[in-house]
């Protein structure tokens, strides 16, 4: 008996969705993704708030396969992103492989049959022969357990979260958190309220984005000579490349990183109190370091101002710093973050001696083979799974790695047979035991605190080294590292 489909992807988000068109390029054509939200798009469906837009530049954040000669700026927006995203599938007949609002809840290995039963919040059951979870890091929104945040008579939402029917014009709004979203709702909403509090506990690194409207006429070369637009995007690539080794241990590049994005701070910050809170204290790169032409200038205004008292505890009218200080708000927005590390998968997935992912997981931290593979889990692959994360180029490099990698272990799978592969755990520990001792000599562990980490201190979210490497790293399959079992 065979499965219902060759390959099965749960999550429709951009990993996903290159996962689907990697296989479509191949001429697999069994395969089906579930989306649980009603429509495709992951984090770039999600993300509303204002000024939501891409760090990397969209000529190489784009499929290699499906580059797109209209982007309108450099750095696209959400919206461009979300409707580029819908286009490619409709362009390329995905939308017959997409099942929407299926919540799969629980995926078990059946060793008998060699195959995943996947399970939806119905009750439906699907099988299929490989399992690819492509659920996200980024969709759990964190809202730390402010104390009294129940009292608030205020709104409050989290970014991930926007509820664009709340009017902020007017209002005198907080902002909590300084990260990733932070910096591109605040100048976006700043000149729209009528005062802004930021309360900020770490300061991160900026750098420049130097984003650029792109002119009908680039459009057009872009259109008729695709090799402008490849040449393009290799050049992004690399220059992001030259960057990551300031990530992972080379001082000079960690030094002029560090020196233009204190040029940019003092360039940009009038005021020289806020410039020295502004002023990161710790090693560049540690945290995410964020690009932004405009966040910096929005502290020159007369209507915000920068709080970097703790937060004590909220109040019915507004937010308690420890100085004993209260911010009166109508609103206060969570730019909190996302619970990532660990990356906390939200279905039970169930391997072939009946033990539970996360169970396993809540033991070692999140760890697999190349990011992808897990022992004790045949048939199945992470995609953008435990350190595969990045700090200086495109994500979606990684995920095409990963697919370079898997779609020779799809063709091993189906050409043998009755068989499935399990990683070797003895080969798995290796991997990860070298890893770690990696990560060890990037900025990563120079000693801040982040997302990066999970609760015991254990970096399972980033890759330690630049993203060819990995390429190289998954360029060959070789079924020698796998337990091959007939079924
Ligand atoms: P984030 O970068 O992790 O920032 C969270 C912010 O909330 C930090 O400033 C953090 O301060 C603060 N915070 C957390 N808990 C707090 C608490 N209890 N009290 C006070 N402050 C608290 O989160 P994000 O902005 O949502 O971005 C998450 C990730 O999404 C990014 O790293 C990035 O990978 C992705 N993202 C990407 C883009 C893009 O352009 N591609 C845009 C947005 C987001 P501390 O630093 O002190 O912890």
């Amino acid at each position: 008996m065979n499965p219902d489909y060759q390959v099965g992807i749960v999550g429709a988000g951009f990993a996903g969705l290159a996962a689907a068109l990697q296989l479509k390029n191949a001429g697999k054509n069994s395969f089906v993704i579930f989306e649980r939200a009603p429509e495709i798009g992951g984090t770039w469906r999600d993300n509303i708030y204002p000024g939501c837009a891409c760090d990397v530049a969209s000529p190489l954040y784009s499929f290699s396969s499906a580059p797109n000669p209209t982007w309108n700026n450099l750095y696209s927006s959400q919206p461009e992103i979300f409707s580029y995203l819908k286009n490619v599938v409709n362009t390329t007949n995905l939308e017959k492989h997409i099942k929407l609002n299926t919540d799969i809840v629980e995926a078990r290995f059946l060793k008998e049959n060699g195959w995943w039963v996947v399970t939806d919040k119905k009750g439906n059951r699907t099988t299929v022969s490989i399992l690819l979870l492509a659920l996200g890091p980024l969709n759990r929104p964190n809202i730390p357990a402010f104390p009294r945040l129940e009292e608030f008579k205020g709104k409050c939402f989290h970014t991930g979260e926007w509820d664009n029917s709340y009017d902020l014009a007017g209002k005198n709004v907080a902002v909590i958190g300084t990260g990733a979203s932070a910096i591109q709702v605040i100048p976006n909403i700043a000149s729209l309220v009528r005062h802004l509090v930021v309360l900020q506990r770490t300061p991160p690194w900026i750098t420049y984005r130097f984003d650029k409207k792109i002119s009908n006429f680039s459009k057009t070369i872009n259109r008729r000579f695709p090799i402008a637009q490849r040449f393009k995007r290799e050049t992004i690539y690399w220059v992001n490349e030259l960057f990551g080794l300031g990530f992972i241990g080379n001082k000079t590049v960690n030094t002029v990183m560090k020196w233009l994005a204190l040029i940019k701070l003092k360039r940009e910050v009038k005021d020289v109190a806020t410039r020295e809170k502004l002023r990161p204290g710790y090693q560049i790169g540690c945290k995410r370091i964020l690009k932004s032409d405009d966040y910096y200038q929005t502290f020159n205004r007369s209507n915000v101002s920068l709080v970097t008292e703790p937060i004590d505890r909220f109040t019915e009218q507004g937010i308690l710093t420890a100085d004993g200080k209260e911010h009166g708000v109508d609103i206060a927005i969570f730019a909190t973050g996302f619970i990532a590390a660990d990356l906390h998968l939200y279905i039970n997935v169930i391997g072939a001696a009946g033990r539970n992912l996360i169970e396993d997981w809540k033991v070692t931290g999140a760890e697999a083979y190349l990011g992808t593979t897990v022992a004790g889990y045949p048939n199945l692959a992470l995609l953008l799974g435990p350190n595969t994360g990045l700090g200086h180029n495109s994500i979606l490099h990684m995920v095409e790695s990963q697919m370079n990698y898997l779609g020779q272990y799809i063709d091993f799978v189906e050409k043998s047979g009755n068989v499935y592969l399990d990683i070797k755990p003895e080969v798995q520990k290796a991997y990860n035991d070298k890893l770690q001792n990696e990560l060890k000599g990037t900025v990563w562990a120079s000693g801040c605190k982040s997302w990066y980490m999970n609760a015991n201190g254990k970096n399972t979210t980033l890759y330690p080294k630049l993203t060819v490497t990995f390429r190289k790293q998954t360029k060959r399959f070789s079924s020698q590292v796998y337990n091959v079992v007939e079924f």
